[in-house]
């Protein structure tokens, strides 16, 4: 019985209870028990666990799983051990004797799962203790984090080649739901999977409907209207950037009759757990949360995912409006930003320690975001783009497809604003510089002389919110920077010379219309 190979799809069934497998669970099962090695990669809630789990149970031998997260494993042992495998963890937590008994456990082959943090596997003790141990695979999970490119990098990921030269013989499977190109080579490389399979599935969740805008002020009004519109008395997620905010945004969502509960690291851990508990099994609660909140959350009827503000990177957004609609019915990521939001990143983005190259990598993926915010074109399209899938037509199921936004020609008036940041001596912030462009009576501006300047003035003929409109998608492509200690003030960027000389056309999205007449109205 310990030597021989059991069906994989009988464990699926009797174990985990399952009646097929999901492509390409089967596939990857398939390679590794044949002896092959596998990159595995596949979006959070696909079904990567498996992958590994079978085969290690089916196989004599015990599976190793490098898995970075503790508690995360702790979890994942917890739940096998009640399906009845043999699951263990080595990390931290344990005691002496604990250990002592995972070890012995290991050893006389009772274990079909043992999971290890990378640092804890790559102790002389643990090396020793394996090379005495009947290894049938072992699984690297959050395979990512050995990619500098990546967005958690952990050092010793790296050592973890040396697995191969110790095994040469026991198969490996890498697993990540980050799939950049970039990250994927550098995984191979790094782990010595060069000649590992590939089992890339897609990473569109056609049943979510994007949606972005962009707004100024009253961003909790517009978050209301779009539960009450659109998901009365259901499930759903709010991410804001900050605890201040996520406390003032649930407290507010309550007032207004509606189920809302914070989560954000600074509740204690009881408040914490009992919130999660109240999502996971009643209906129809919102948690309002920082993005803390989420890891290893398996709720199928997600029904939105809403932000408040804007995501790091599109790796961030996909993530987060990821665990929505994971039952595969209809499902909204809804999102409000402003031009606070882009400030307020760039500058943390430059005030932060990291070195340049980490400031370089991290300003890149601030960009794609911005870039998906102000596209006119498909989002699912960019969203998949980014992670090198090629979508052939427009989805239909976002709001560009399903609204085409207006566009204007803005290249005459980015000159504007370009020149007038230009002729302020690139000290000003938007309000200001907004104010200069329309001829606003001001103290300071007389003041400063700048009334007398030939860009006074010459704005007046657009709207203080179309002008903040050029102002953050300039901002946002990067034609101006924004100034880490001049509390906002902007630059110009070296990049803004062929707008300035008229040799590109900056076509904006129009965000206000304006009827003849009336008052300027928002789009929602
Ligand atoms: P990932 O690690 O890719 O985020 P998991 O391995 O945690 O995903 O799986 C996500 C969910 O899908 C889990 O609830 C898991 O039990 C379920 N699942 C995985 N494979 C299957 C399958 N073949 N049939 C039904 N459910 C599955
Ligand atoms: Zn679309």
């Amino acid at each position: 019985m310990q030597s021989s190979v059991a069906d994989p799809l009988r464990i699926l069934q009797d174990t985990f209870g399952y009646t097929s497998f999901r492509p390409p669970q089967d596939a990857v099962i398939e390679t590794l028990m044949g002896g092959g090695d596998a990159l595995v990669i596949m979006p959070t809630g696909g079904g990567k666990s498996l992958c590994y789990q079978i085969p290690a149970m089916a196989l004599p031998g015990t599976g190793v799983v490098v898995s970075p997260l503790i508690a995360l494993m702790q979890d994942q042992v917890a739940a096998l051990r009640q399906a009845g495998v043999r699951a263990a963890c080595l990390n931290s937590t344990l005691s002496l004797d604990e250990v002592r008994q995972v070890e012995r456990d290991l050893l006389d082959g009772d274990l079909d799962l043992l999971y290890v943090a990378p640092e804890r596997l790559l102790s002389e003790r643990s090396l020793e203790l394996l090379s005495r141990a009947r290894i049938n695979l072992f699984a690297i999970d959050e395979a990512h984090c050995v990619s500098q490119w990546g967005h958690d990098f952990r050092p010793e990921y790296i050592r973890l080649s040396l697995l191969a030269q110790h095994w040469p013989r026991v198969p490996r499977i890498a697993l990540t739901a980050t799939a950049d190109a970039r990250t994927r080579d550098e995984i191979r490389e790094r782990l010595g999977l060069e000649g590992a399979r590939a089992f890339i599935s897609g990473f569109d969740r056609p049943n979510i409907r994007y949606r972005i805008h962009q707004g100024r002020g009253n961003a909790r009004q517009a978050l209301l209207r779009f539960i009450r519109e659109t998901h009365p008395g259901e499930a759903g997620i709010v991410y804001c950037l900050s605890r201040k905010r996520v406390e003032e945004v649930a407290t507010w969502l309550q007032e207004q009759g509606l189920d809302a509960l914070p989560y954000h690291a600074g509740l204690g851990p009881q408040v914490r757990e009992a919130h999660q508990r109240r999502f996971l099994n009643e209906e129809g609660v919102i948690i309002v949360a920082t993005i803390a909140f989420g890891m290893g959350i398996d709720k199928p009827n997600v029904r939105f995912v809403a932000h408040l503000n804007l995501p790091k990177s599109i790796e961030a957004y996909y993530q987060e409006t990821g665990r929505a609609g994971r039952d595969g019915l209809p499902a909204d990521a809804w999102m409000r930003y402003g031009l606070q939001d882009v400030i307020t990143l760039r500058q943390m983005l430059d005030a932060s320690e990291a070195d340049d190259a980490r400031k370089r990598l991290e300003r890149y993926k601030l960009d794609a975001m911005l870039g998906l915010c102000e596209t006119t074109a498909c989002r699912r399209q960019a969203l998949l783009a980014y992670f090198g899938e090629t979508l052939e037509a427009p989805c239909g199921n976002c709001d560009n497809c399903l609204q085409p936004p207006e566009t204007w020609d803005a290249t005459v008036a980015a000159q504007k604003a370009l020149s007038c940041v230009h002729r302020t001596g690139q000290r000003f912030g938007v309000n200001y510089l907004v104010d200069v462009l329309r001829g606003r009576e001001d103290p300071r501006i007389k003041h400063f002389g700048h009334d007398q300047l030939s860009v006074f003035g010459i704005g007046a003929d657009l709207a203080v919110e179309a002008w903040r409109g050029v102002f953050r998608q300039l901002i946002a492509r990067g034609l101006l920077a924004v100034d880490v200690e001049g509390h906002g003030a902007l630059r110009l960027d070296e990049s803004c010379r062929p707008v300035l000389r008229g040799e590109t056309q900056l076509l904006l999205r129009r965000e206000v219309r304006a009827p003849a007449g009336g008052r300027a109205a928002r789009r929602t």
